[in-house]
């Protein structure tokens, strides 16, 4: 009821900028001129989406995709993992601060839109889940709130609830090498029911950050095991290595 009356009266309320605090002048929460000074990604590789910044490439590929591709497609960002960003994605996911979540979604949405213009959009997005235990402690899945966002602005339905965490497993930034975050996440995902995407070709792959790519790794294996799809993984900021 609290809840709900809060919710009245935020969208009441003209939305302050989650940067600056003045009224945004927008149907979000982010003033124009904020907007345009939040950080931007430079050149990144056309595969993992990870910030080049003048290193080793060819043909836009990074060095650790020219020799081992990951299972997915492509991995694009509405911005890098810095400043003020971190902090932000972090209000939203640990503060249920869902105004900002929601105003990161839109410039997302942007991007999303921009780079399928021309080319067929994906089919379905998928949310990367939580498993039960830690959605009942933090009350709500990110990866959600972003694709009820994209799904509104970009016209591309969501499967909620077709893949699933069924295994609790350990934070991926406590363990320390990619072998220990690959078995971490070991039979953790699983689709249902398993035939769920099997008239799907193209897939859209949400989540907040992309760090290690551990998590897109594992879920786009499961979907590639089952079926030949273009898998894209979208966020809202992507980390560098
Ligand atoms: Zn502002
Ligand atoms: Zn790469």
């Amino acid at each position: 009821m609290f809840s709900k009356l809060l919710q009245t009266l935020r969208c009441a309320l003209p939305a302050a900028c989650i940067v600056c605090q003045q009224a945004s002048g927008r149907d979000y929460s982010l003033c124009e001129d904020c907007e345009l000074a939040l950080p931007k990604l430079g050149e990144c590789c056309q595969r993992c989406g990870v910030e080049l910044k003048g290193r080793l490439s060819y043909e836009s590929l990074c060095s650790s995709c020219l020799l081992s591709a990951p299972t997915f497609d492509s991995c694009r960002a509405a911005f890098p993992y810095a400043s003020p960003i971190n902090k932000l994605v972090g209000s939203f996911k640990f503060s249920a601060r869902f105004d900002i979540g929601y105003s990161l979604s839109r410039v997302l949405s942007k991007a999303f839109n921009t780079h399928y213009s021309g080319t067929g959009k994906p089919q379905l997005l998928l949310p990367v889940p939580l498993h039960t235990k830690r959605l009942r402690t933090r009350g709500f899945n990110q990866s959600n709130e972003i694709c009820r966002v994209l799904s509104s602005h970009c016209g591309v339905t969501t499967a909620y609830s077709v893949l699933k965490k069924i295994r609790s497993t350990k934070a991926q930034t406590s363990m320390n090498s990619a072998d220990a975050r690959k078995s971490n996440l070991r039979g953790a995902f699983a689709l249902s029911p398993a035939e769920a995407l099997k008239d799907i070709s193209h897939i859209a792959l949400v989540d907040d950050v992309v760090n290690t790519m551990a998590t897109s790794e594992a879920i786009s294996r499961l979907i590639s095991a089952q079926q030949d799809c273009q898998i894209d993984v979208w966020c809202l900021a992507r980390a560098s290595r």
